[in-house]
């Protein structure tokens, strides 16, 4: 199936609230939607979110790498229908074709190539809209190809606000059950927060934080140890992206399960940690790693190697990486803990007809209708766009 047409949405869809961690404040998703035309008239959507702290990529490279580099591989393709091949190889034959293209330099928004680890979310958005096109072509959900093994439950993720305010997130959460909740710290006061927070919940449900590298590893291995009282079921990426062996190092000096959240991008970072023990889980979300075919090798490489997967998401996706998320979390043999599907409880709209968000105790079905499960609205994409780019087609 060759795919004749592509859109892009840069969106600027404003946040209910505002959302912190020790990198930044939000007040607004910043979603790169892809939309996707084939040549039998089925439309895709996928999903990119650019970080330029995660994978390097910023929206506006994100727009250039799509536009230079993964369309014109994708133009040329002809891409394998569903008709009930083994689903991974064929969600991994959807790899968005590049050849030496990584390299191309693109230089936008004050981001140069060199310093971008991956090109994933870009890949990510392409590879979302192509499952999403041709599997509601041939009429089959992605839950045919990755048979639902559970519903999900899914997390409440407190920002890092004031102490009062991650209290009355974390009494909301709890009033509406969430099992689970994620504590975003910053260095500043996590004893005090994690004290207030423990209290507010009671010993029942689950706590875990997420530093998003704010430490250093001798402080890192203090905060784990000063947090044990809490009972913390695990701590993510509280140092920064880099060499394997100083997580190795926090990991080695804690109790506390550690899990890599920034540090974990690619197959080959997969590799590394594993080999230098530097971690008991890893948080795999769908935009940072590439898409699903490549989060899904990740999961593999887990698995053998007995370490723990946690389901993430990126802060403001959309119902798109929403509802791939789901699909992930619920085929995934075994899960840790799952979070995103926040739909309108941070976005002020959001893109799908139906809400897909979780309901009482965090819990979500898993989704049936064909291709991603979404029914995006284009008005809504149309009302939100901060830039559209309706992408040249070459004539063949
Ligand atoms: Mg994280």
């Amino acid at each position: 199936m060759k795919i004749v047409e592509a859109t892009l949405f840069a969106l600027g869809i404003p946040f209910v609230e505002a959302f912190a961690h020790s990198v930044r404040s939000r007040n607004s998703s910043d979603s790169i939607v892809v939309r996707l035309r084939a040549e039998d008239g089925t439309v895709g959507y996928g999903e990119a979110v650019a970080r330029p702290y995660v994978t390097g990529e910023t929206v506006a490279s994100c727009l250039q790498f799509m536009e230079r580099t993964l369309w014109p591989g994708v133009q040329a393709f002809d891409y394998p229908n569903w008709s009930g091949q083994e689903p991974i190889p064929w969600l991994r034959a959807l790899a968005v074709p590049t050849g030496h293209s990584d390299k191309v330099v693109v230089n936008a928004g004050g981001m140069a190539a060199e310093s971008v680890v991956a090109w994933n979310a870009a890949r990510c958005g392409f590879e979302l809209a192509l499952v999403d096109c041709l599997l509601k072509s041939a009429g089959v959900s992605l839950g045919e190809l990755l048979p639902p093994r559970r519903s999900v439950t899914y997390s409440g993720v407190i920002t890092a606000s004031s102490i009062e305010g991650a209290v009355k997130h974390a009494k909301r959460f709890k009033q509406f059950g969430l099992p689970h909740l994620k504590v975003k710290i910053t260095g500043e006061a996590d004893y005090e927060r994690l004290a207030a927070i423990r209290a507010a919940v009671g010993p029942q449900v689950s706590l875990r934080v997420d530093g998003n590298g704010a430490y250093t590893v001798e402080s890192a291995i203090a905060t784990c140890e000063a947090l044990a009282e809490f009972q913390i079921d695990s701590a993510e990426q509280m140092i920064p992206r880099g060499d394997p062996q100083d997580l190795a190092r926090v990991q080695a000096a804690s109790v506390m399960a550690q899990m890599a959240d920034e540090s974990l991008i690619t197959l080959a970072d997969a590799k590394a940690l594993i080999e230098a023990g530097a971690c008991r889980g890893f948080n795999l979300r769908l935009s940072k790693c590439g898409g699903l075919g490549p989060t899904l090798a990740i999961a593999d490489l887990a698995q053998t190697a007995g370490i723990q997967v946690q389901v993430g998401c990126q802060v403001g996706e959309t119902a798109i990486l929403s509802a791939a998320g789901r699909h992930l979390a619920a085929y995934l043999p075994e899960i840790s803990f799952c979070e995103g599907s926040y739909g309108s409880l941070l976005l002020r709209e959001d893109l799908s007809r139906r809400p897909i968000h979780f309901g009482h105790q965090g819990l979500a079905k898993p989704l049936k209708v064909p291709g991603l499960g979404v029914e995006i609205q284009d008005a809504l994409l149309e009302k939100y766009a901060e830039q559209i780019i309706t992408l040249p087609t070459q004539v063949a």
